[in-house]
């Protein structure tokens, strides 16, 4: 009826929003130890991902800051580091404000069992 949500095509702010939370969650569900196939996958994921990107300005930049910036993928606080520093690159030369990527504010924000005094593993992944 006339009230029903009628989903809207999501644009390049959209999209990007959307692909910053795939990003970061497969940072913060990386694995702590990566076998050197897992090292390699997302390595090429993330370079695929940039040249793939259907915003081409976005794919573009993200393919200069690979470039820039080598993935950081031998473990996954690594990772999670790693992909905070280039989401800030993205949100600079955006006029965004920085997010504070201390592994804490990382965790917190991204990961589903995250407490402040407990930085174990409850969920190992998102399948459950
Ligand atoms: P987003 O930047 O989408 O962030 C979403 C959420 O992530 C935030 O609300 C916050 O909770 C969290 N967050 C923010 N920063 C960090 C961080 N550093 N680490 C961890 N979590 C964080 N748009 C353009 O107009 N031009 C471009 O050239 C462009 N390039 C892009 C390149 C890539 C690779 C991607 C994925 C997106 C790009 N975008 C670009 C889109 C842009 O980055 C934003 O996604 C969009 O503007 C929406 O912004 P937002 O304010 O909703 O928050």
């Amino acid at each position: 009826s006339f009230h029903m949500f009628v989903p809207m095509a999501p644009d390049r702010q959209q999209l990007g929003r959307h692909t910053w939370t795939l990003l970061h969650t497969q940072s913060v569900y990386y694995p702590e130890k990566p076998t050197d196939e897992e090292k390699q996958d997302m390595n090429t994921f993330l370079h695929v991902l940039a040249k793939v990107y259907p915003c081409k300005v976005c794919g573009a930049d993200l393919q200069y800051l690979l470039e820039q910036y080598p993935p950081q993928l031998d473990s996954r606080n690594d990772f999670a580091y790693y992909m905070c520093v280039i989401h800030n690159k993205v949100n600079q030369q955006l006029n965004k404000p920085s997010f504070d990527c201390s592994l804490d504010s990382i965790y917190k924000r991204w990961r589903r069992d995250y407490t402040d005094d407990r930085h174990d593993i409850q969920e190992p992944n998102l399948d459950e």
